[in-house]
């Protein structure tokens, strides 16, 4: 008779996706000891099967906790006192064209931002990176299991860049009252915050979908759903836009990034994930 210890590690991909990143260092070297015995009879005895770490519960790292919904409600405040500031201003001044104007330009300029937002999360960094690393992180985990992003609550899901967007216009709120201003900084802001909502959607069954959702979808108002899923396949480094997805086409068609990564990599001869492990990873 002979002990054999057996030890697999696991990568577990799909549970750490569901598991606060918080709690991931240790559970990426999660594994499983196995100690068979063996006997001389063509069926060994399986004995002793330990798991060294148990796997951990995932349904709560999905959850919204109080802490998000603080960062989001902030987020959408900030953002509120913006939009006020720019209506009392229409109406003080009576000018509407120009506000509006900056509105549209806000929401133009935002699913530009957040495709090179997005290109650069994709690519670069990881979990380790300052400031952004748990959104990298994120990244990451979304292109292992693109569908749990569906499965995360609202606020669990938005909070990340409801503190960016709290941080940034809340002074702005606080300094300026221009409501020309006002137009474009509030509707920027806004796809900003809900961005990644655009993007729940956009992984979104049209039949469990907002008829509304859908009707924007569909007019190109938010970024429709066949673009995205092309994002999520090879060659893994196009339509990174997810506000209305209206600069995807500029964007991959001119091959901006693949430029903007042959930049990256001359001058500081870092090669984007795309490069690597398109088949793996993205
Ligand atoms: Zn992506
Ligand atoms: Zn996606």
């Amino acid at each position: 008779m002979a002990v054999v210890p057996l030890q697999t590690k696991h990568t577990l991909r799909r549970i750490t996706n569901n598991i606060p990143t918080s709690h991931r260092p240790s559970l990426l070297r999660l594994r499983f000891t196995c100690s068979v015995t063996t006997t001389t009879k063509s069926s060994p005895n399986r004995q002793n099967l330990v798991a060294v770490n148990p796997p951990l519960s995932n349904d709560t790292a999905l959850r919204s906790t109080w802490c998000n919904r603080l960062w989001v409600s902030a987020g959408c405040t900030t953002v509120f006192v913006s939009f006020v500031k720019s209506i009392i201003g229409g109406f003080g001044s009576n000018l509407w064209l120009e506000p509006a104007l900056a509105g549209f330009a806000g929401y133009i300029l935002a699913d530009l931002g957040s495709g090179v937002y997005h290109w650069a999360t994709d690519n670069y960094g990881d979990g380790s990176t300052p400031l952004v690393g748990t959104h990298v992180q994120d990244s990451l985990d979304h292109h292992e299991c693109p569908w749990t992003i569906t499965e995360r609550q609202f606020a669990d899901n938005l909070h990340f860049l409801a503190r960016g967007t709290t941080l940034m216009v809340l002074p702005l709120d606080l300094a300026f009252d221009d409501h020309v201003l006002h137009g474009f900084v509030s509707t920027f802001a806004f796809c900003v915050l809900f961005c990644q909502q655009f993007h729940v959607w956009a992984h979104g069954t049209k039949s469990k979908l907002p008829p509304l959702v859908v009707a924007l979808q569909d007019t190109g108002l938010l970024v429709s759903r066949t673009r995205h899923l092309d994002h999520h396949q090879a060659p893994y480094n196009n339509n990174y836009c997810v506000v209305s997805g209206v600069w995807n086409k500029v964007l991959d068609g001119s091959k901006f990034f693949e430029a903007l990564e042959m930049v990256v990599y001359f001058k500081l001869g870092v090669k984007p994930r795309s490069w690597t492990d398109p088949n793996s990873d993205h």
